[in-house]
């Protein structure tokens, strides 16, 4: 039973030489657990956090212990009556080809809504992330303009899409050729800009000729300072994330204040956990909007339980469109 370990805190990028593959026992279910086989494996940023031991919201990895986080998996045994054999479930698990959870901790798919994979997309905590910090930080109102860094990426995109629903002007940010192109082509996004190739701020200057109403950041660091000057009066900040930052040893904040100041914005930072209570409100304009064909969605899919930390370094080389997950086995 492969499982795969934390080994030793990065100090800036995460790679190999602080992962360990490890060959474990395969557990076998108490009462009220199931033995998961699992399937899919997400990869997500913040799993960079928890790699270090600084304090956060979210407790860190142990060392020499499984990494976790979202997976799809199948039950292959069962000893609670709220699952059986078969069943396709959604829950945050560690990193071994099999394992057991309580059958409580766990949420069983609809496979009606969509393909299993995207639960861990956008029908998941990214759709969510993007639901709740553009709709309730960013209020956005028809008309107005919308910038997001991280465009192309699970909430990125996600965002782009709903900023259109919503009637708005939307300007991306992206590091590549191949997702600008996605944006444009797929997503119908209004402006692009691709943040290694071109003058970010002067292309930021020509796309928002009305100024920034809403930010939805997922990046921080230079991108971000480059759309503080263009903030619009009562702009609202959905502070989402700051990848940039994510592996930079000494934190080189952004200097925003005096925009904040000078534009009354609003700036707000979340996690998606703190809509906890609302979840299924976001779960259901989502699914419904996916149905409606309203909304798209992109996945880049890894194959391979031992190439799950390559699948997770290569967000922060922008590896991935929409959202990265590892095919780790077939159901
Ligand atoms: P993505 O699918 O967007 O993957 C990460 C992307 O970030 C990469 O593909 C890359 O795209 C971009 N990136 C990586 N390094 C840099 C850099 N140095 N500068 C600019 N862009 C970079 O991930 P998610 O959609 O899952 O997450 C997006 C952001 O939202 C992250 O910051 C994450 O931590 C945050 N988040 C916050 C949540 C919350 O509750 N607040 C919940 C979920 C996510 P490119 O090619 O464009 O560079």
């Amino acid at each position: 039973n492969k499982e795969i370990h934390l080994v030793k805190r990065p100090e800036a990028n995460p790679t190999q030489e602080h992962i360990k593959l490890v060959e474990g026992e395969r557990p076998s279910p108490s009462q009220e657990e199931v033995l998961v086989k699992l399937l899919y494996v997400s990869v997500d940023p913040y799993m960079r956090g928890r790699m270090s031991d600084a304090k956060s919201y979210i407790e860190p990895f142990q060392l020499n212990k499984p990494m976790e986080g979202g997976v799809v998996g199948e039950v292959v045994d069962s000893k609670s009556d709220a699952l059986k054999q078969g069943d396709l479930v959604t829950g945050m698990l560690p990193w071994k080809e099999y394992t057991t959870a309580k059958a409580e901790s766990l949420r069983k798919i609809d496979p009606s809504l969509g393909p299993v994979t995207t639960s861990l997309g956008i029908l998941g905590m990214p759709g969510l992330t993007a639901y709740f910090g553009l709709m309730d930080i960013g209020q956005p109102k028809e008309g107005e303009t919308i910038v997001v860094s991280g465009a192309a990426g699970a909430v990125g995109s996600t965002v782009v899409q709903i900023g259109k629903i919503s009637g708005c002007r939307v300007v991306g940010i992206a590091g590549s050729e191949d997702k600008i192109a996605y944006l444009k082509n797929e997503l119908g996004i209004d402006e692009t800009i691709n943040y290694k190739t071109e003058n970010v701020p002067e292309r930021l200057e020509a796309s928002c000729p009305d100024g920034v109403d809403v930010y939805f950041d997922n990046v921080g660091g230079e991108i971000s300072d480059a759309v503080y000057p263009l903030l619009n009066k009562f702009a609202r900040i959905a502070q989402c994330g700051a990848i940039a930052s994510y592996n930079v040893p000494n934190d080189q904040g952004p200097r925003l204040q005096m925009h904040l100041i000078k534009s009354s914005a609003l700036i707000k930072g979340f996690t998606v956990g703190d809509y906890q209570d609302r979840f299924k409100e976001g779960f259901t304009h989502l699914a419904q909007w996916l149905q409606e064909g309203k909304l798209k969605y992109e996945e880049t899919i890894t194959e391979g339980f031992e190439n799950i930390p390559h699948a997770f370094f290569g967000l922060f080389e922008g590896a991935n469109l929409g959202k990265q997950l590892v095919k780790v086995a077939e159901p």
